[in-house]
């Protein structure tokens, strides 16, 4: 379990001319999900990619203030080690998968292959993996012929595999159909229920609302708002902050507030309470 603590954090990138992130303060918790919202251009995407160290370590510029992973700065951890740590799930899950193996599960074995982790290990845990997250029906296919959906649940499936505290999220519903929305979000369910501390970048606001434990709103690389969902969710402003709330969202946090049982709906239902 993994909590990541910044301070005053501010990032500059080699080749801009303005900061993009200011004086950023944060803790993270282990074990909940953190909803990272904001309009386009706020540095939502630049903050996760300092928090898995990609920033400093392969993108330099100007990093000043602190960004703790289990007390320890991003910039004095090894970077193998601290991609062993944090998991990082694109936003394209045709870029996440690799695109040599012929199989979704010698796909969700590359990465520990690469490792070195012996085979009676590597075929234990995929095939662990593979069960979690109730995709045997496609481990004998071809990742390339999957669905986006699909694909996108084996790139988490590859992530997971590797046991990594912390999972970074970027957007990966964008490129989804609603069957495929829902089945990510069963997926981030059972990463949180595993204890995983989860980031996520996403926009639609009826799955925040629905699973994220926390909101941080990101806007001109600075916090606006920050609190449990129900909380940041319930503010005035939201609309400001690019948040657009259907009437659905609205009901689920007022239940939330009151402390009601939300039982799910699926997600192509919900688009039909508006
Ligand atoms: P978000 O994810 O919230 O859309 P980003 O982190 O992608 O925001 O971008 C924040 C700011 O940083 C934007 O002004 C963007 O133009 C700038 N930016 C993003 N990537 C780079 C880069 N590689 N070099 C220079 N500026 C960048």
């Amino acid at each position: 379990m993994s909590g990541i603590k910044i301070r005053n954090l501010s990032y500059q990138y080699p080749t801009g001319s303005d900061e993009v992130l200011h004086h950023i303060n944060l803790d993270i918790e282990s074990g909940k999900l953190y909803a990272l919202v904001g309009v386009n251009g706020g540095g939502k995407t630049t903050l996760c990619n300092v928090i898995r160290g990609f920033i400093p370590h392969f993108y330099k510029g100007d990093l000043s203030g602190e960004v703790l992973i289990d007390g320890k700065d991003v910039r004095t951890w090894d970077p193998s080690e601290l991609a062993e740590k944090v998991g990082f799930v694109f936003q394209n899950p045709f870029t996440q998968i690799s695109g040599v193996k012929e199989t979704v599960f010698n796909e969700i074995a590359f990465g520990l292959e690469n490792l070195g982790v012996e085979v009676s290990i590597i075929k234990k845990k995929v095939q662990d993996i593979i069960m979690l997250f109730g995709i045997e029906y496609m481990q004998h296919k071809n990742p390339n012929e999957l669905s986006g959906g699909q694909k996108q649940r084996v790139a988490l499936a590859s992530i997971l595999v590797m046991e990594p505290d912390i999972l970074v999220i970027d957007e990966p519903t964008s490129q989804l159909d609603p069957q495929g929305t829902e089945e990510i979000f069963k997926a981030i369910d059972i990463m949180k229920k595993k204890g995983k501390t989860i980031i996520l970048v996403e926009h639609k606001m009826e799955l925040i609302a629905e699973y994220a434990d926390f909101v941080i709103v990101l806007q001109d690389g600075q916090i606006m708002k920050q609190g449990r969902t129900e909380e940041v969710l319930s503010d005035e402003n939201t609309e400001q902050y690019g948040m657009e709330l259907t009437r659905y969202t609205q009901l689920n946090i007022e239940m939330r507030k009151h402390n009601m049982n939300t039982d799910r709906i699926p997600i192509t239902e919900k688009d039909s309470i508006e």
